[in-house]
């Protein structure tokens, strides 16, 4: 792997000379489905400032770069968006260089934060996505690893705009009234259906999948007949997925990210990651089901020109006491287990006693119905964040 490293790092300034005249490059940071991140110091300066060089891989579309360099050019640098120091490009090689931060793991920290810094993040993040949303520029994939937290300089950046989108903001003209069916099929369970004994939410409401009455008979009836290609982004990770991007609702908003921002929170309130598994968009939709109970997905689905049907009825659950039930079940899990190398082992009770404020804001970020859905603006003014 350290051969393979040196290796692309050394074809990396073959191809890009000019990188290798003005960067050290030291090894690889981080690495995603669309790149490679490594860590780099100046060599014509002996201030040791580091930086992150994160290189596109070569089969990007031309598009993608270009709007990833413009959100990057237009958003960073301001309110904990990330800043972009310089791009390099020759002909099928680019990069982005900004500046580096460290930061943790939030498999580390999820467990342990106090209310105070909770508080701390989740402004931070809100904060930074109100500036993304004042592009109408859609982030597309907020998760944790995109949001880097250096916990004891109490820093924060909003990284990786490589699925970022332009929205328009006119009246969303609501999609044809196409009905989707999404029945239960009895019997088609699969194996990853159900989460394993770490995750949290139990797919209680059985498989379901998205198809017409008819799918199956020997005619196609004339409504699916004459519908067109049902076309909507689903660009993002699973777990982090919307409702309205599970559903397949074309005309999705800055609201994506507001959810997005939601499940962080719910994994801290609760101390789980992941929370939701969401093997695919059927199962993620019974996961949130499972939470929100199934009338209240009804009314959402069917705002958006969708069905969804049931095999049986969802009560749906109290998101506090979920949380607290996990918070509590994670730490004598952690206490138990002999290897949790744990700094805070004996350390006093961190203070995970969350005001009622906090579920209040959590529940307004992860509202199904993203026209009711708070947004950056109105979360960073909540009470529980306000103070
Ligand atoms: P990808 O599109 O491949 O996910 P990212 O921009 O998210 O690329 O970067 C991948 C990883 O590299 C991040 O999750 C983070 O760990 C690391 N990284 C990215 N930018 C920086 C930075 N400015 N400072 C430190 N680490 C970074
Ligand atoms: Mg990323």
């Amino acid at each position: 792997d350290e051969e393979n490293e040196k290796d692309k790092i050394s074809y990396l300034i073959r191809k890009l000379p000019v990188l290798g005249n003005l960067f050290h490059i030291h090894g690889k940071i981080g690495k995603g489905t669309f790149s490679s991140v490594f860590l780099a110091t100046l060599k014509t300066s002996t201030n040791q400032r580091k930086f992150a060089i994160k290189h596109l891989v070569p089969t990007c579309h031309p598009r993608r770069i270009e709007r990833e360099l413009q959100c990057l050019q237009d958003i960073g640098g301001t309110d904990y968006v990330v800043e972009l120091d310089l791009c390099l490009r020759s002909a099928e090689c680019i990069v982005f260089v900004m500046p580096y931060m460290k930061h943790d793991r939030f498999a580390e920290y999820v467990h342990d934060m106090t209310v105070d810094e909770t508080r701390n993040y989740m402004k931070a993040l809100l904060v930074a996505l109100r500036r993304v949303h004042k592009f109408n520029i859609i982030h597309r994939d907020v998760k944790p690893s995109n949001f880097l937290y250096n916990r004891a300089m109490k820093q924060y950046r909003l990284v990786d705009f490589g699925l970022a989108q332009q929205y328009t903001t006119e009246s969303n003209t609501s999609s044809q009234a196409e009905t989707c069916v999404i029945e239960s099929q009895p019997g088609k369970r699969k194996r990853n259906d159900v989460n394993d004994e770490t995750g949290p939410v139990k797919n209680t409401g059985k498989p379901i999948d998205v198809q017409c009455i008819c799918y199956g008979k020997p005619r196609i009836c004339s409504i699916c007949l004459s519908k067109s290609a049902q076309t909507a982004p689903r660009a993002g990770t699973p777990g982090f997925r919307a409702p309205e991007v599970l559903l397949k609702f074309p005309s999705q908003t800055s609201a994506i990210d507001i959810w997005a921002s939601g499940v962080i929170m719910l994994c801290i309130l609760s101390g789980t990651h992941p929370f939701f598994r969401s093997p695919d968009d059927c199962t993620a939709l019974a996961e949130i089901t499972t939470i929100f109970g199934s009338t209240k997905m009804q009314q959402c689905a069917k705002k958006l020109g969708r069905k969804l049907t049931f095999s049986e009825n969802i009560p749906g659950i109290d998101i506090k006491l979920l949380c607290q039930k996990l918070q509590k079940r994670n730490s004598l899990h952690r206490e138990e287990d002999p290897n949790t190398s744990c700094s805070n082992k004996n350390q006093e009770k961190i203070d995970t006693a969350y005001p009622s404020a906090a579920y209040d804001l959590l529940i307004r970020l992860l509202d199904p119905d993203h026209c009711t859905r708070i947004t950056a603006e109105e979360a960073i003014n909540h009470t529980f964040l306000a103070d």
